[in-house]
């Protein structure tokens, strides 16, 4: 689930008061992110079922049910349902985000049923023993036109670039800076409004992870460090970035109507590099 660049997810105005700084940015010892990689084990679990259900002619509600069965399964506790309040019937309806074509991202499950040529992505994250992963893949659904289906892999290999580049000592702008100007390059436009954030005992932690580089970035900048954990989270587009939220008060589209794609990975910042906790290793 991605992290509204304005406010908290609730809607409600938070950070954009406050310097990032003064903000807690928790730092995770290697017991946490060994428990976090146990979490990702199971989102790579539930995604893999999700993308096999993910077929011309069922609906988007199946694919969401097989991620239920994981979470059924291995007693781990879905972070979408319900959120951001967590009481019974309020906040997001499903236990995972299903997001067609146009839909950027946070689509709801429902009857709308998957055609051949779509691009489904996917989004789901858990919590185990108190520690959460969070993951998002997009599916091509039989004969995907090209344009398209490069939009995909050029967003999948945009996250691959961050995955590449995070290493203590680096700033994140250094990152999103060559995440953006990838996919600028190949001719897509990335998604301003949603981010991807910090992760940990809760889904949403400090930073916001932006996957471009703004002012407000370079302003207050994300010095990376052994221990922080992020989930990284492009989306791209083929035509405009504008996006707005349908009367459903959770799916994101592309205001053209264009198809977007999202990949998302959780990622621990090591000693020398990274390790994708979300990734099934
Ligand atoms: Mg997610
Ligand atoms: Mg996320």
């Amino acid at each position: 689930m991605g992290f509204p660049i304005f406010g908290g997810s609730d809607g409600t105005s938070t950070t954009d008061a406050e310097p990032v700084h003064a903000m807690a940015i928790s730092l995770k010892n290697r017991e946490q992110i060994e428990q976090m990689r146990r979490s990702g084990r199971i989102v790579r679990e539930a995604l893999r079922r999700c993308t096999a259900a993910c077929r011309a002619g069922a609906t988007t509600e199946q694919v969401d049910a097989q991620a239920q069965a994981v979470l059924d399964e291995t007693g781990a506790v879905g972070l979408f349902k319900n959120y951001p309040t967590y009481q019974p019937g309020e906040g997001f309806p499903a236990c995972t985000c299903v997001s067609i074509n146009e839909e950027v991202v946070h689509g709801i499950p429902g009857s709308r049923v998957i055609r051949d040529g779509d691009i489904v992505s996917i989004d789901f994250g858990c919590r185990l023993d108190g520690w959460c992963g969070d993951s998002a893949t997009t599916v091509l659904v039989g004969d995907v036109e090209p344009a398209i289906r490069k939009l995909c892999q050029t967003t999948e290999h945009v996250l691959e670039i961050a995955r590449q580049n995070i290493r203590p000592g680096r700033k994140w702008s250094q990152v999103a800076r060559l995440m953006e100007g990838y996919a600028v390059k190949a001719g897509f436009g990335v998604v301003k409004d949603f981010v991807g954030h910090g992760i940990g005992r809760s889904m949403h932690e400090e930073p916001k992870v932006p996957n471009f580089v703004s002012h407000d970035l370079l302003a207050r900048d994300i010095e990376l460090a052994p221990g922080l954990v992020l989930a990284v989270e492009p989306m791209c587009c083929m035509g405009s970035e504008q996006v707005k939220v349908l009367e459903d008060g959770w799916t994101v589209v592309t205001t053209d109507r264009r198809p977007a794609a999202h990949y998302e990975h959780t990622i621990a910042v090591t000693d020398n590099g990274c390790e994708v906790l979300t990734d099934g290793t």
